[in-house]
């Protein structure tokens, strides 16, 4: 670990327990075994507030998947997993959101130094969603069954449906919310019986090996649940292709969401897909100004901006658009930049140096393009991968910062007449993950709300999230669900069994 992250570490006080964690060699979790990569690799693991080195992780082999994907095929083909009642499954998925509770704090600052982020938010909203994920699906263990049928054809039949796990899963997580996302795969996978391999994203690991240390304390039996560290490129697309894998649930970005599922379908894996975003904000004239221009805000600028279903383009009802940028402007330069361990920290640093580059180039392509700078949009010294929160004004959809993901702190906006021009503007991006609207007119709310070509919609906030809810896109933000009921389809086969009786 550098100097830099050390005294880091101890300015902000963190507990010995991160402190032990992140002081370990790290091991990847495979069939029970914390074992090294095969060939020995590792990579660099970056604390984004420093830039300075924290630690290293494994990079896997094909090989060492190979043997992750044994582990989990042995528990679901008849291990002790396979066995259990449904109610034991129950007890042991509670186990595990109970130790995640306790260790709440300690997993909210490996979150933080890991990937950048405010560890108060972690502690709030990654490590409270996880506990709450899992003891939602812990719930559904036992209440999954098929139905029994009447059959209208000549003769006597029983008649009926099973609802059976879909077998291994292999689960590639992005580095935006870590253990979060994680846990949206593991919670409904594990409820219904299957086993999983788990590639987490090669920048953001870390949480991931110390929830598998409280798998174990769970009980939860050996291959179950397996963490291989790697590169996208190796790890990533090998899961995409592998004969012993039988459900494929991805997030990520477009264009790899795309390589990934065309692999998959070759083999007809079952396939979910959770993909980019950019996603539209109408607020009509009547809205409450000030509350839609914090809601907004914060919204966009929540992790810094890389949230796949943020409110990136806002287009505003002309009467009140001057005024309504100015109370955006306003309440945006409240927000607190901060390294992630602060707690005052909103704007935290980005994940990487790369992805700092990536977010200033488009916003000096923004700048080029015509689009009026109203805030932020300055660089900023390190050390710290931080970006300024960014508004831009007066923007047209055929620029690329209108189309384009950026995934950083950055806000597009545009007047509009009338609620069909708000519509088209809405609709006119290949992405579909969320749109959100601001206003008290219930009629016209509920007019917008079957026209807008977005999974979720959200009234008068932004990014509700709830694990009874489903959460997926539209349009080439993907398909299929996470969380709610829905996401279980997505793990059972239905088997149709036909019972001649005499
Ligand atoms: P990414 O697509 O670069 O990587 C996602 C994961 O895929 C990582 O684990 C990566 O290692 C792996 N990967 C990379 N190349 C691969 C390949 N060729 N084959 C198989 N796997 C490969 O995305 P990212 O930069 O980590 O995350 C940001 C993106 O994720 C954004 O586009 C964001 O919108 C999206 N996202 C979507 C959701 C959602 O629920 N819809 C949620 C979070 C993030």
């Amino acid at each position: 670990m550098d100097t830099i992250v050390k005294q880091y570490l101890q300015k902000f006080g963190v507990s010995e327990a991160t402190q032990t964690f992140i002081g370990k060699a790290q091991r990847m979790f495979i069939g029970g075994a914390w074992v090294e990569a095969s060939d020995g690799q590792t990579s660099d693991v970056i604390e984004p507030s420093t830039e300075g080195l924290l630690t290293r992780i494994p990079m896997a082999t094909t090989q060492d998947l190979d043997r992750a994907v044994q582990a989990a095929r042995a528990q679901f083909d008849g291990g002790a997993w396979r066995q259990a009642k449904p109610a034991e499954r129950e007890r042991m998925i509670h186990r595990l959101a109970d130790l995640i509770e306790l260790n709440a704090l300690e997993l909210a600052e490996i979150e933080s130094i890991d990937m950048g982020k405010s560890a108060a938010q972690a502690r709030d909203v990654d490590i409270q969603g996880t506990v709450d994920t899992l003891r939602y699906f812990a719930g559904w263990a036992t209440k999954l069954h098929g139905r029994t049928v009447e059959p209208s054809l000549p003769g006597n039949y029983l008649a009926y449906t099973r609802k059976e796990p879909v077998g291994v899963v292999g689960a590639i997580v992005p580095w935006n919310f870590p253990l979060q996302t994680m846990a949206w795969k593991l919670g409904a996978a594990l409820a219904t019986g299957c086993t999983v391999v788990v590639k987490p994203a090669e920048l953001t690991s870390l949480s991931a090996l110390r929830f598998a240390e409280l798998v174990q304390q769970a009980g939860i039996p050996d291959g179950v649940i397996n963490i291989v560290t790697g590169r996208g490129s190796v790890v990533g697309a090998a899961m995409a292709t592998h004969p012993g894998i039988d459900k494929l649930t991805f997030t990520g970005s477009t264009p790899v969401g795309l390589t990934v599922g065309r692999a998959a379908l070759e083999d007809m894996k079952r396939l979910t897909l959770e993909l980019g975003g950019k996603s539209p904000v109408i607020v009509l004239a009547d809205a409450d100004l000030k509350a839609a221009a914090q809601a907004i805000a914060n919204g966009v600028f929540f992790n810094s901006g890389q949230v796949c279903d943020a409110g990136t383009r806002a287009y505003v009802h002309r009467s009140i658009y001057d005024e309504f940028l100015r109370e955006l402007v306003a309440y945006t330069r409240t927000l607190k930049m901060a390294p992630g361990l602060d707690p005052e920290c909103f704007i935290s640093p980005l994940v990487s140096a790369q992805q700092k580059a990536r977010v200033s180039d488009y916003i000096e392509t923004g700048k080029r393009e015509g689009a009026v700078l109203v805030c932020g949009g300055q660089p900023v010294e390190g050390p710290g991968f931080f970006v300024e929160p960014t508004i831009f004004a007066h923007c047209r959809n055929d620029m690329r910062i209108v189309q384009e993901e950026v995934f950083g702190p950055v806000l597009v906006t545009a007047p509009f007449d009338d609620d069909e021009e708000a519509l088209a503007l809405a609709n006119d991006s290949p992405y579909g993950l969320a749109a959100a609207l601001y206003s008290n007119d219930l009629g016209r709310v509920h007019g917008l709300i079957p026209r807008l070509r977005a999974g979720a919609v959200y009234v008068n906030a932004h990014g509700t999230i709830d694990p009874s809810m489903p959460f997926g896109g539209y349009k080439q933000s993907g398909f299929g669900k996470d969380l709610g009921p829905e996401q279980l389809d997505h793990l059972l086969e239905t088997k149709a069994v036909w019972i001649t009786l005499p």
